[in-house]
């Protein structure tokens, strides 16, 4: 937990204006259930976030939260209840996995950038291969996206000469250059030393307002404060308690809730 905990940002909440939110539902998740084994790791898990929806995941180590965005766009499989991506059901369906993970980006803590690759070529991989994409557009989505996360100049070095917020940055415009629908983020600053948190936060956060609808497991709460339309507490794979940041930070309803908070902020 860095000291940037409360307000790193330095920005007041970003509007939640209901027009940005769209009625149509981009993720709905039902009754989800997963094993590990032996090991029940998800427990009834009903989550359902529209276009536009920015949702912070936060709750203890172990509580299931990498679990269940993994679920999402189908690195771990659940085993029972109905997980739906913009219309399309995960199943073992091979195609409709494919579809949903076209449509899904996602960044991790640990970046996992090729590290043989330059950050150019990190970036058009997917595009390429996966998409079909020829290489000069592809390049040159992938040059205007390391602008957008101000990188531009790293783009033909390897991952390995960059910062960890660079290379985090990197993973990001790698992800948006596929043009998710959806953004799925994993802790993706608690790997870095402080300084780079923020510049980190501020790339998600200009995604943030930009629309992206975003999922992001984080224990920043700063970041959840100004961004997050919902918070979510999980808890021994549950969601244990669910609402917008102002109710969520001030008034937590459940003991479980009130202890997590009382241990970070
Ligand atoms: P969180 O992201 O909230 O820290 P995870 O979703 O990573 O939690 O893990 C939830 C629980 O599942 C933990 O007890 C963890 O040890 C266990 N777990 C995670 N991945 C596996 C796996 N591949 N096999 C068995 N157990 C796992
Ligand atoms: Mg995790």
């Amino acid at each position: 937990m860095s000291d940037f905990s409360n307000d790193q940002t330095g920005r007041a909440a970003l509007p939640r204006l209901d027009h940005q939110i769209g009625d149509d539902v981009v993720i709905r998740i039902e009754q989800m259930n997963k094993w590990y084994g032996d090991f029940h790791v998800l427990r009834d898990i009903d989550l359902t976030v529209r276009r536009g929806e920015r949702i912070v995941i936060c709750g203890p180590s172990g509580s299931g939260k990498s679990t269940t965005i993994r679920c999402i766009n189908r690195l771990e499989e659940h085993q029972t209840g109905r997980i739906v991506v913009d219309g399309i059901e995960l199943t073992n369906d091979v195609k409709h996995i494919e579809t949903v993970r076209r449509e899904v980006g996602m960044v991790f803590q640990h970046f996992n950038l090729f590290p043989h690759l330059t950050v150019l070529e990190n970036c058009v991989l997917a595009p390429i291969w996966v998409r079909k994409e020829p290489r000069k557009l592809a390049e040159q989505r992938a040059m205007a996206l390391l602008e957008r996360v101000k990188i531009p100049e790293q783009a033909q070095k390897y991952p390995g000469q960059l910062s960890g917020g660079q290379q985090q940055r990197v993973a990001i415009a790698r992800s948006l250059c596929m043009q998710p629908k959806i953004m799925l983020f994993d802790e993706p600053t608690s790997a870095l030393d402080p300084e780079m948190i923020k510049e980190v936060l501020d790339t998600m956060i200009s995604l943030a307002e930009e629309g992206m609808t975003m999922i992001c497991v984080t224990h920043e709460m700063g970041f959840a404060k100004t961004v997050a339309d919902r918070v979510i507490f999980m808890d021994q794979g549950q969601i244990v308690e669910e609402n917008a940041p102002a109710e969520f930070f001030t008034n937590p309803q459940n003991d479980r809730t009130k202890l997590f908070l009382s241990q970070i902020l």
